[in-house]
């Protein structure tokens, strides 16, 4: 017989949920919101990231427990906002978990169905808008905290409701949150116009890197500028986004080398323009206009690298339209 998500959560008694590394909006707010609702369960959760919870998202009720190193044992797995299993990171592959179910609960297109059960739709604005689908289909009934992470995740995730994928449905369940109690203005202020210093310093610095090739402006991050800048995180401070609003481009790509000499590799376009085929092709994921993946090599061979796949990804799809 097939397993359901309330099969797997009825069984379990201490379940572990886990969001992405270098977590977002959606990743901090569907993992609280998720865990908050299981505890009205009566289940024992522990909540874990492989990164920092951003401190912009402090503000969220439980970001303060939100763990590198969970202790187990677990008897359920939840996976929040990952496509794959390596988005997990350290947090999984140190834990012992293979054996332990997994309700995977994502909306990446590019999600590669790895757990006993994937509540995957690709078609939701935001991971926090599929985690109030199960809620309601489990009979969970909301209260002010549930409704404050998810409407963090979907706001964080439609860029206040203003990317293409916002349908009727996600106002609607907007609107539900808010009439639980999720505060939409405070919420919108926290996610977009409040940022630490160190985000501005380091624009300042990665904004000179700045280039236009064709279709293309891309900038790059070094870790000697996130030192310079006081930068602690691994994103890149919002920067792809920004750039996404040059008129000239289509397509907009960041490259944040980390200092074990990785390069984050973190893409945008416009709606005509899909990214995440290339995330793919280099061992990714993401939405078709918000894409990313993490590579080794040198910022020069990875730019390189990157910029002529997207060049050919552009040419095809612009001869195929
Ligand atoms: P970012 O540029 O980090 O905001 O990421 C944009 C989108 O790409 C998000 O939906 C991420 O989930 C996805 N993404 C970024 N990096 C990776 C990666 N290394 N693997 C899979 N998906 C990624
Ligand atoms: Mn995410
Ligand atoms: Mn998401």
């Amino acid at each position: 017989m097939e397993t359901t998500p309330e099969v797997l959560i009825n069984k379990a008694q201490r379940i572990l949920l886990i969001c992405h590394t270098n977590p977002d909006g959606d990743a901090v707010g569907s993992l609280l919101g998720m865990g908050w609702a299981m505890r009205e369960l009566g289940k024992q959760c522990v909540l874990a990231c492989s990164d920092p919870v951003p401190p912009i998202y402090h503000y969220l009720p439980g970001s303060e427990m939100v763990t590198s190193q969970p202790q187990g044992p677990f008897d359920l797995i939840i996976t929040l906002d990952c496509s794959d299993l390596r988005r997990l990171g350290s947090v999984y592959e140190s834990s012992h978990l293979s054996g332990v179910p997994i309700i995977n609960i994502d909306h990446h297109i590019t999600n590669a169905n790895f757990g006993t059960v994937n509540l995957v739709d690709a078609k939701a604005t935001s991971t926090a808008e599929v985690v109030l689908g199960l809620l309601r289909h489990l009979g969970i009934s909301l209260n002010q905290t549930i409704a404050t992470c998810l409407l963090n995740g979907i706001v964080t995730d439609t860029r206040g409701f203003s990317t293409p994928n916002t349908t009727r449905k996600s106002m609607e369940a907007a609107i539900a949150l808010m009439d639980a109690g999720a505060p939409l203005a405070k919420i919108t202020d926290q996610v977009f116009n409040r940022r630490p210093l160190a985000d501005i310093r380091l624009w300042a610095e990665a904004l000179h890197t700045v280039r236009l090739e064709g279709p293309i402006i891309w900038a790059e991050i070094t870790p000697a500028m996130r030192l310079e800048c006081g930068f602690t995180e691994e994103g890149d401070a919002g920067l792809a986004n920004f750039l996404i609003t040059a008129n000239e481009a289509e397509i907009a790509v960041v490259f944040s080398q980390q200092t074990d000499g990785r390069i984050e590799v973190g893409m945008r376009s416009v709606p005509s323009v899909d990214v995440s085929t290339v995330a793919l092709d280099f061992g990714g994921g993401g939405h078709p206009q918000a894409a990313g993946f993490s590579i080794n090599g040198s910022l020069g061979e990875v730019r390189e690298q990157v910029i002529a796949a997207l060049k050919q990804a552009w040419l095809e799809q612009n001869s195929s339209s």
